[in-house]
C-alpha cells in the first residue's frame, strides 16, 4: 500500500513554526516513500476561525517549498480539502455509531454539566462525563429518549468508551502506548448544532482519505486513544501514528512568543531564506545520523525517516538559526542577492544601486551579516554619500592626533587611480604615509576606515576603497582634512 499522509491545520491562527515542522515531516516522509501528502483544513470549530488564516498558512507553506498532492489548486499549490464543506458526511458517520451502539444521545444542559464537574472536583476525581448519572440514552431509557428527540430537545452525540478495556496503539516515535478505558472521556462527536468535533471529523477523514500514517504534534497524543476507539467503533483499521516532540525555549519551557518569534510569517519578514529555515527546522527533533548540518530539501527527502525523530522535546536555538542563515547567505549567488537587496536600497534612498556594483558589495561583506537586508545598513557608506556621524570616541581619536592628520594628508596626496588598482600599492602608500610621521606601518588603517566609512568595522579595506572609487575616496579625505 502506498504511503498517504496529511497535514491538517486548523485556521485558528497563523502558521506556527512547530506546525511548519509537522508539515515538513509529513512532506518529507511522503516524498521519501514515493507517497502522497495532502492538505486538509480542519475548520470544524467555527468559533475559533481567524479570517485570513487559511490563506496565510498556505502561503507560508508554499514559501517553504512544501507542496501538496491533491485537491483543487490554490496559488500554484495543490489542496486543500476543507472540513466545513463536508459537514453532512460527518453527521452521517456519527449517526452510524449511534445505530451500532458505540455512540449515544445525551441531553444534559451546560448547567448540569457544570454541576457534574463541581461535584467531581470536590470529590477529588478527574473531570469526565458521568454516563451513569447524567441525562442520556442509558439513564433515560429508549422511550424517553425517543420522546425527547421527537420534541426536538437539544442533544449531543457522545462516544461510548468501553470502560474495562485497555486501549493500545504503537507510535513510531513513542513506542507502545496503553491507556485504560476508565481514563478516557465519553467524547462529544456531534455537537448540539449538529457540527462534528475535531475527533469525529479527523477520524472519518483519515479513513476516507486512506491516510496510512498520522504524523502530528505531541499535543494530540492524549486524543489518540479516543481515535483508536472510534476506529474500532467503525470497524476500520487505524493508521500508524507518529507523534512529533514539542519545540522548546532554551529554558526547556514550551516554545512561546515571550522568547522570540513563533509564527512563520515573522521569520519570513525578518528575511530568513526558506531553505535555511527548512534546514534548521528539520533538525529540531530529527537526527540525521551524521555530523553534516546542511541539507537541501532534496537531501532531506533522501534521508528522512520517522525512526530518527527523537522522543524528547527539541530546543529551538534562535542563535543557531541566525548562524545557519548567514551560512546560506555565503553560498548564494551575489547577483541573485543583489536583486533581493535592490528594493531595500531604493527604499532607503541610496544612489549607488547599479546591480553589478551591488553584487560586488554583497560579495565583499556578506560573510559579516545574517540577512541580505542587513547589508544595506552594514555597507551604507558604499551605497550612499551621507555617512553616519562618527562616534565621539572615533572623532576624538582623529581630531586629537596631529601625526594621524598629517599621515592622512600624505596618503591623500599620493592617492590616485594606480593605487586603487593594486592592493600592494595601496598598502605601500598607507605604510609610507604612517612611517613618514614616525607611526607604525599599520597605524593608518583604522583612521582611514573611519574617515572613509565612518565605521570601525567593515570588510577588507582595500576592496572597500576600490568599490568606493577614487572620486569618493578623495572627497571623503578632503572633507576630513578641511574639517580638521
Ligand atoms: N487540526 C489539528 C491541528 O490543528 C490536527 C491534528 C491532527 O493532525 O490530527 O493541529
Amino acid at each position: 500500500m502506498s504511503v498517504r499522509v496529511r497535514f491538517a491545520p486548523s485556521p485558528t491562527g497563523f502558521l506556527h513554526i512547530g506546525s511548519l515542522r509537522t508539515a515538513l515531516y509529513n512532506y518529507l516522509f511522503a516524498r521519501h516513500n514515493g507517497g502522497s501528502c495532502i492538505l486538509r483544513i480542519e475548520d470544524t470549530d467555527r468559533t475559533r476561525f481567524v479570517e485570513g488564516a487559511i490563506e496565510e498558512q498556505i502561503a507560508s507553506l508554499a514559501w517553504a517549498g512544501i507542496t501538496f498532492d491533491e485537491g483543487p489548486h490554490v496559488g500554484g499549490n495543490h489542496g486543500p480539502y476543507t472540513q466545513s464543506e463536508r459537514f453532512d458526511l460527518y453527521r452521517e458517520y456519527g449517526m452510524k455509531l449511534v445505530e451500532n451502539g458505540t455512540a449515544y444521545y445525551a441531553f444534559d444542559t451546560s448547567e448540569e454539566l457544570d454541576a457534574m464537574r463541581l461535584r467531581q472536583q470536590s470529590a477529588g476525581i478527574a473531570p469526565k462525563y458521568d454516563r451513569s448519572a447524567m441525562r442520556n440514552q442509558y439513564t433515560l431509557g429508549e422511550e424517553e429518549t425517543r420522546r425527547l428527540l421527537d420534541e426536538g430537545a437539544a442533544h449531543v452525540i457522545r462516544l461510548k468508551v468501553p470502560l474495562h478495556q485497555d486501549v493500545r496503539f504503537s507510535d513510531i516515535i513513542r513506542g507502545e502506548v496503553i491507556v485504560n478505558g476508565r481514563e478516557i472521556d465519553d467524547q462529544i462527536l456531534l455537537k448540539s448544532d449538529g457540527f462534528p468535533t475535531y475527533h469525529l471529523a479527523n477520524v472519518v477523514d483519515d479513513h476516507l482519505m486512506e491516510i496510512t500514517h498520522v504524523i502530528r504534534a505531541e499535543e494530540w497524543l492524549p486524543s489518540t486513544p479516543k481515535h483508536i476507539i472510534l476506529y474500532q467503533a467503525f470497524g476500520w483499521e487505524p493508521p500508524t501514528f507518529a507523534h512529533v516532540p514539542l519545540l522548546l525555549n532554551p529554558d526547556r519551557s514550551k516554545m512561546s512568543k515571550r522568547h522570540g518569534d513563533v509564527m512563520v510569517k515573522d521569520f519570513i519578514r525578518k528575511g530568513f531564506f526558506p531553505d535555511a529555515l527548512v534546514n534548521f527546522v528539520s533538525l529540531c527533533g530529527w537526527n540525521p545520523g551524521s555530523d553534516n548540518e546542511f541539507y537541501s530539501m532534496q537531501d532531506l527527502v533522501n534521508s528522512f525517516t520517522l525512526e530518527r525523530v527523537n522522543k524528547a522535546g527539541a530546543v529551538f536555538d534562535y542563535q543557531k538559526l541566525n548562524w545557519m542563515n548567514g551560512e546560506y547567505l555565503k553560498q548564494r549567488d551575489p547577483q541573485d542577492l543583489a536583486r533581493e537587496l535592490h528594493p531595500v536600497l531604493v527604499e532607503r534612498g541610496f544612489n549607488y544601486v547599479d546591480p553589478t556594483f551591488v553584487a560586488e558589495v554583497i560579495a565583499l561583506v556578506r560573510e559579516r551579516v545574517t540577512f541580505v537586508a542587513d547589508i544595506a545598513e552594514f555597507a551604507d557608506y558604499l551605497f550612499g554619500d551621507a555617512l553616519v556621524p562618527l562616534s565621539a570616541e572615533a572623532q576624538a581619536m582623529l581630531d586629537g592626533n596631529d601625526k594621524i592628520s598629517s599621515a592622512l594628508d600624505t596618503f591623500r596626496k599620493g592617492l590616485d587611480a594606480s593605487v586603487i588598482a593594486d592592493a600592494d600599492s595601496f598598502k605601500g602608500l598607507a605604510q609610507r604615509s604612517a612611517e613618514s610621521v614616525g607611526l607604525k606601518s599599520g597605524a593608518l588603517m583604522k583612521p582611514l576606515r573611519l574617515v572613509l566609512t565612518h565605521r570601525e568595522v567593515g570588510a577588507d579595506l582595500f576592496r572597500t576603497v576600490q568599490l568606493l572609487g577614487l572620486e569618493r575616496c578623495l572627497s571623503r579625505l578632503d572633507a576630513f582634512t578641511s574639517h580638521s
